[in-house]
């Protein structure tokens, strides 16, 4: 989700470096290494610093708008994760867990946040540009700050926010620079949680998210190499005939893997997979200020029972080191 946590905040366990023995000694061994491609750097506001119970849209509260709004995030759950209370604390949980459990994160957001973290460990992140309304910055700034070379990747473009379509002509300029760079571009399709267009954003529109949106935009720009944020949930059928009828269509699964009910994300994720498409998903979190969402995030996959070995190594891996054109010896 790209919700502003200044607004509301929104949206076990992996084997951990595993010890082996060779001959006598006794030595670490490096973690497999895991892409996460959706990663939000912001700035942490104690005053919005709330705990999370990951699934907490599980059960959709019955509201009524005489009433108090429904809590977003709730915290009726035994264990919530803890939210981060200052931005040192959440770089060095964030940057301490990506290097025990050999994480590279591709983040947008904050810019002072985002150098600091690629200041701290440049091998580990991967900064990405995001702009989801012509107002926010003029074509050639954008064309600018990508050929300045800090970032690499375009997103989240979440115009679905600002009411808009994706293919909305005022950010096809923008779509065209990404092309002609050959940049990779993060576009938020789907849901928002509970109450998005009447409670928290009021331009939102859950239409805006529909997949097929994309259509117009992507034949405008046939060498684009687009990743659908959040897998267009709950969308699935527009999904897959998006994704077969474009080529270069990836999905990432961030945000509703730890917020629906679990169920209901497997279900979604199996008939990705079902389809044929276990090339084009990629693992992320929509992470924010929760650093412990790393290991449950990696858990829905890990505990993924319909997915073999090798698939579990595509969505955390492979295919994003595809789709990224990443060199995977870095990374080994
Ligand atoms: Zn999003």
């Amino acid at each position: 989700m790209r919700q502003k946590l200044n607004i509301q905040p929104l949206f076990i366990m992996l084997a951990c470096a595993s010890l082996t023995f060779s001959g006598h000694a006794q030595e670490t061994k490096k973690h497999l290494p895991i892409i996460d491609v959706h990663v939000h750097a912001m700035k942490v506001n104690p005053a919005f610093a709330n705990d999370l119970c990951p699934w907490f849209l599980k059960n959709m509260p019955g509201s009524d708008p005489k009433q108090p709004a429904p809590s977003f995030l709730s915290n009726g759950c035994a264990d919530p994760l803890k939210a981060a209370k200052s931005d040192k604390e959440m770089q060095d949980a964030l940057l301490g867990t990506a290097e025990r459990l050999n994480i590279i994160m591709v983040a947008s957001g904050d810019a002072t946040i985002l150098h600091n973290w690629h200041k701290a460990a440049p091998n580990r992140i991967i900064p990405s540009i995001g702009i989801s309304n012509p107002k926010e910055m003029t074509v050639k700034a954008f064309e600018d700050s990508l050929s300045k070379g800090f970032y690499k990747v375009m997103g989240e473009v979440a115009p679905q926010y600002q009411g808009m379509s994706p293919s909305d002509m005022s950010l096809d300029e923008y779509f065209g620079v990404a092309e002609k760079l050959g940049v990779p571009v993060g576009i938020h399709m789907g849901t928002g949680g509970n109450g998005m267009a009447n409670i928290t954003a009021p331009k939102y529109r859950a239409s805006l998210g529909r997949p097929f949106l994309l259509e117009d935009m992507l034949a405008r720009h046939p060498k684009l190499k687009i990743w659908v944020m959040h897998a267009g949930y709950p969308m699935i059928d527009e999904m897959i005939a998006l994704m077969g009828a474009n080529a270069y269509v990836y999905v990432d699964l961030a945000g509703f893997i730890w917020s629906y009910p679990l169920e209901e994300i497997h279900a979604y994720l199996q008939r990705l997979i079902q389809a044929g498409f276990g090339k084009r998903i990629m693992y992320g979190t929509d992470l924010m200020i929760w650093p412990k969402l790393l290991e449950t995030s990696i858990n829905v996959i890990e505990s993924a029972n319909y997915l073999s070995e090798e698939q579990k190594r595509d969505i955390f891996f492979n295919n994003a080191v595809r789709f990224f054109n990443l060199d995977e010896s870095k990374f080994k």
